[in-house]
């Protein structure tokens, strides 16, 4: 696993590379200046299980509310910035747990310094991120057009600008919405560096289209043991980017903890509403810690059968259905109670 061999990175009190275990970002998408309301969604990420959160720094009051929001969350915050190099260096004053920028957009090489000077004195990582919006003129003209290897030039670039100025707490990200684009890239780079490696897809797309570009796209990273934490981007409620990371995670088997729902797709034997009843256990399990499997299945002849392996279950019937419990029928519940039984079984589950 090349994971297992990048630098060990410290963000606030979470740690990643190393082989520690992969962790989960998201970034704000209010005004980082209005506290309130930055404050309440990180608030709502930090419960849906998000470990790193960003916000977008594109003013000087962006800045200063960082250190007020900062007192009021437990997770690390990281000040993304870009072009103003005073930003970055405020931030880090104010008590950003990294940054993120790209240098090649900082400026001269001078305004890069006084940005890694001040990260240094907190020794807070900066996360050196390459988008394929934004890479250079020079590397755009030598390989004709933006690629993996133009992507991953650009950023060894600038991780040697910054290791030129004494500086080695740094943090790596290169994104591509073209999902091939981006594999390639990381899978290139992984091989020429030491440092944890930030994965995601870029501008992915709406909750549909970019949960499956995100799924394929890091799932691929993940799987060939490459990637230290990862952000979905998706264009929507960021809850739904922690809980896309979340499933991410756990179907290659790099989280644990945290119902995992199993459903069947229903078919002619369906004779409740699984499709309703499958979205509220869903919902429902997501305040239990417990590491086990639910079924929630659409018929009591396969039900219970074809979900042995889930540690709970329900199985529809005609109008009622089956609480089970690794294949053994527990007993028999009208439908509009399915729900509520099977969360009492969760209550006084023993584990
Ligand atoms: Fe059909 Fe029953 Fe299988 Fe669901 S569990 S797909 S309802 S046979």
């Amino acid at each position: 696993m090349l994971r297992d061999k990048t630098k060990t990175i410290h963000i606030g009190d979470r740690v990643i590379g190393g082989g520690n275990p992969v962790l989960i970002q998201s970034m704000t998408n209010t005004r980082t200046e209005d506290i309130d309301s930055t404050v309440a969604q990180i608030k709502r990420l930090e419960a849906a299980g998000c470990d790193i959160i960003r916000c977008a720094v594109p003013n000087m009051q962006a800045a200063e509310a960082l250190r007020e929001i900062k007192k009021q969350i437990n997770i690390p915050l990281v000040a993304d910035i870009h072009f103003d190099y005073e930003l970055a260096i405020k931030s880090i004053e104010y008590g950003a747990d990294k940054i993120r920028i790209n240098p090649g957009n900082i400026g001269s090489k001078f305004r890069v310094k006084a940005v890694v000077d001040a990260a240094k004195e907190r020794n807070i990582p900066i996360r050196v991120g390459v988008n394929s919006g934004s890479l250079e003129r020079p590397l755009l003209e030598k390989y004709g057009n933006v690629c993996a290897r133009a992507l991953v030039e650009s950023a060894i670039a600038q991780v040697r600008l910054i290791e030129d100025m004494d500086y080695d707490n740094l943090v790596i990200s290169l994104k591509a919405s073209d999902v091939q684009m981006c594999i390639e890239s990381y899978e290139l780079i992984a091989r020429k560096t030491k440092y944890p490696l930030h994965v995601g897809i870029t501008e992915a797309g709406t909750v549909f289209s970019g949960t499956i570009k995100s799924a394929v796209g890091i799932g691929v990273i993940l799987n060939s043991g490459i990637g230290d934490t990862i952000r979905v981007s998706l264009t929507g409620d960021p809850c739904e980017e922690v809980k896309t990371a979340k499933e991410i995670l756990r179907a290659l088997d790099l989280r644990k903890g945290g119902i995992e729902v199993i459903s069947c797709p229903t078919c002619g034997r369906t004779n409740i509403d699984l499709i309703g009843l499958a979205n509220q256990v869903e919902t429902m399990v997501q305040s239990y810690p417990y590491d086990i499997k639910v079924a929630v299945m659409g018929c009591a002849v396969n039900g219970p059968g074809e979900a042995r392996e889930a540690d709970l279950g329900v199985a529809g019937g005609k109008g009622e259905g089956l609480i089970f419990r690794k294949g053994e029928i527990l007993r028999k519940v009208p439908e509009e109670r399915l729900l509520e039984e099977l969360k009492q079984e969760l209550d006084n589950w023993e584990h």
